[in-house]
């Protein structure tokens, strides 16, 4: 794979925006960059400056240079922006070699001109993680390290970010290299052992190696049960909010996000579709998704609504099932239906409290009282979702994890799967019956399992299907 050629991407999301970062890397980077951009004062040249305003001008002479402040500018070189250009000079940059980031204006318009020269004057358009795979390959990050920084990206609530943040400093890395440092120590034993394997005086010892084995495999079994929590807090809460038509779903969506959102409208089923957005609660995501009325539906396009909503009932986290306050015994059979398909907590809230009630009133503890239409009318709802919040997450143990990928989490399970089997080889009754030489492979395995989790004997396929799953530019 050649990485001596010279990377260029678009770093920031497409879309309307104050600012877009394009970042060039490589060996040419700042000699590209100086083919592109006019210093305000002088003329860009490599070593000379670590940052620098400068117009950029589109369109370069006919030997590929940009002519400089003095002098006179090709016909099609007109000033289309002024950047500011950040340049970091190997070593010293994210991915180790020579990086030029452009801040420009955002929009659709600047940044894709400014790729485009950039393209015409030498750069290759980057891979998705591109940049992390070279600080990767530079030897700038581990493989822990640079999948923290996709966590980074990713992360939908503050404890997951500090998570990813605790990865990219080296903490998986550094469990990952004292549970191996153990797994060396207890080898080094079994494979002394193998010459001599009925030997009577080291029947205590092989107790406590099996022992050790298993304390290891705990302590990944450990880590390895906390991380659907910590997924979940990577990925932010699912809510679903079910109940029939016209009970203030949508409205209670509004509520809840402080604007309008959702199309809120009188006459039963006209929340299609399910309709996604997000609130930030306690330092983390909820992602709100209001649902179809479940009725049974006629038309076809209800039903496709219907369906989505059952999909998403039983893809949520929590669920908010509403129910009107006005009609107080109607619906009971289908949110009966409904709590079958969801798993998670349910809360109950009972809108339109501030209508005269009809029906039975029972208010259990999962259950509210809610007014969708009015100023903190949905407070109850609020108080009752932050109230969920621990049960869903499952967080007993307060210590914070390193963030750790579906990758890294299945190789943890085969070194604890290959560290129990390790135990059971060297747990017999009889010491002159112990399997040494399988336990020696089941501990090697297991060290090459853990290995793969910072990248030690990954091959190269695996790390170019790590950085596919990046986005250009990171
Ligand atoms: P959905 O079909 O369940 O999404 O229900 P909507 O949110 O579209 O609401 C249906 C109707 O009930 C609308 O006219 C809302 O203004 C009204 N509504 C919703 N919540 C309340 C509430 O708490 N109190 C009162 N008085 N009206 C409400």
């Amino acid at each position: 794979m050649a990485t001596t050629d010279t990377i260029v991407a678009i770093a920031t999301a497409p879309g309307d925006a104050a600012i877009a970062v394009t970042r060039l890397s490589g060996a040419d980077a700042v000699a590209i960059a100086a083919r592109c951009f006019r210093g305000a004062r002088d003329p860009l040249e490599s070593g000379s400056h670590r940052i620098l305003f400068g117009s950029f001008v589109v369109g370069a002479d006919a030997g590929g240079r940009m002519a400089t402040s003095t002098g006179a500018t090709a016909p099609a070189a007109t000033p289309l922006d002024t950047v500011l250009l950040s340049i970091f000079l190997s070593p010293h940059s994210y991915t180790g070699e020579d990086i030029v980031e452009i801040s420009s204006h955002g929009g659709p318009a600047v940044p894709r001109v400014i790729l485009e020269t950039l393209i015409g004057a030498g750069a290759r358009p980057a891979r998705p993680g591109e940049f992390t795979e070279r600080a990767y390959r530079n030897g700038k990050l581990d493989l822990a390290q640079a999948e923290a920084v996709a966590s980074i990206v990713r992360a939908r609530s503050e404890r997951s970010l500090r998570a990813a943040h605790a990865t990219l400093g080296g903490d998986l890395s550094r469990r990952i290299e004292a549970l191996d440092a153990e797994l060396v120590g207890l080898l080094a034993e079994v494979e002394s052992r193998l010459d001599f394997p009925g030997d009577v005086r080291e029947s205590a010892d092989v107790a406590a190696f099996a022992a050790r084995c298993d304390a290891s495999a705990a302590a990944l079994r450990e880590w390895i049960a906390r991380l659907p929590s910590a997924r979940r807090r990577e990925e932010g809460v699912r809510v679903a909010i079910l109940g029939a038509p016209n009970v203030g779903k949508s409205s209670l969506l509004n509520a809840l996000l402080g604007y309008d959102r959702a199309i809120v409208d009188e006459s039963p089923g006209t929340t299609r579709d399910t309709i996604e957005a997000s609130i930030w609660l306690d330092g983390m995501e909820i992602r709100l998704t209001d649902t179809a009325g479940l009725r049974q539906a006629t038309d076809p396009v209800e039903r496709l609504g219907v369906e989505r909503t059952e999909r998403a009932a039983a893809a949520a986290d929590l669920t908010i099932l509403v129910r009107d306050c006005t009609r107080r015994d109607a619906g009971a059979a289908e949110s009966q239906r409904l709590m079958g398909a969801t798993k998670g907590p349910v809360i109950v809230a009972w809108n339109k409290s501030d209508l005269e009630r009809r029906g039975p009133a029972t208010t259990a503890a999962a259950e509210v009282e809610t007014v969708a239409v009015r100023p903190g009318g949905v407070d109850t709802l609020v108080a009752a979702l932050r109230a969920a919040l621990p049960r869903v997450l499952g967080e007993s143990v307060a210590v914070d994890l390193p963030a750790t990928s579906a990758r890294q989490e299945a190789l943890l399970i085969d070194a604890a799967a290959a560290l129990e089997r390790a135990a059971g080889q060297l747990r017999v009754e009889d010491p002159e019956s112990v399997a040494y030489d399988l336990a020696a492979v089941d501990l090697t395995e297991a060290r090459r399992a853990l290995g793969e989790t910072v990248g030690r004997g990954v091959d190269d396929a695996v790390v170019a299907a790590i950085f596919a799953r990046f986005c250009v530019g990171k």
